[in-house]
């Protein structure tokens, strides 16, 4: 078992865990947020990108639709004019031209399916793509919405926990204090272990034979000759 000593340092230690904790999750949460928005926005714009494609192929569609329009248009003037000629060579001349539009219509007729036939696909996968984005984006709002619950929980916890760190801090005398401080400056928590056969259970090394005297007695603070931390007797 801890001496007294310990025994408060190990609640000071746990609750300068604690206030640790809540202010490095606090410092996440904007990170994971920027992060998560991200996902967000990149999901929407691949959403606004299959949108453009569809919406080039729908306009494609129509510059065909227009073309074919002043092809037939051709057609009939050349029909017209046709009407109108005397000479043979003319005439034939004409034919020749109203046969071309024929072909050019025909052209754009096959171009028309082969582009309705690409703009039907592209419009059931870009649905199905939009069904599938629009589900994990309501997935990542929803760990958004998380993450503002999150924080209004830390920002509530701080306090009290700043409070209770504060309050064993001023039960524990000076030098403990300084000593506790100075120790935790270099290290990882846990500042506070356990020696266990002699050994430090922080690094794990094997401490001199007066440390473990030391510590044994349990009268002062006593440090691990390896690592630095502050060893309690853990028998
Ligand atoms: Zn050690």
């Amino acid at each position: 078992m801890p001496t007294d000593c310990n025994t408060s340092l190990l609640i000071l230690q746990d609750r300068d865990m604690n206030v640790q904790r809540i202010e490095r999750e606090l410092a996440e949460l904007p990170v994971e947020r920027a992060a998560t928005e991200k996902k967000i926005a990149d999901m929407k714009a691949a959403i606004e990108a299959g949108r453009q494609s569809v919406k080039e192929l729908e306009v494609k569609g129509k510059s065909i639709e227009t073309e074919m329009g002043e092809v037939e248009n051709q057609a009939l003037k050349y029909k017209n004019q046709q009407l109108l000629v005397k000479k043979n060579e003319e005439y034939q001349a004409l034919t020749h031209e109203i046969e071309l539009t024929q072909q050019k219509v025909s052209d754009l007729e096959e171009a028309e399916i082969e582009l309705l036939y690409e703009l039907d696909e592209a419009r059931k996968s870009q649905a199905a793509d939009e069904a599938q984005w629009n589900e994990k984006i309501e997935v990542e709002t929803r760990f958004l919405s998380r993450l503002d619950e999150k924080e209004a929980n830390l920002k509530g916890e701080i306090d009290a926990a700043k409070e209770a760190l504060a309050q064993v801090e001023s039960e524990i005398s000076k030098p403990e204090l300084s000593t506790y401080k100075r120790v935790s400056r270099g290290l990882k928590i846990p500042i506070i272990v356990g020696l266990k056969d002699a050994k430090c259970q922080g690094c794990h090394m094997r401490v001199s034979a007066s440390v473990e005297v030391e510590v044994r007695k349990g009268n002062e603070i006593t440090t691990c000759d390896n690592c630095g931390r502050i060893l309690y007797w853990d028998a």
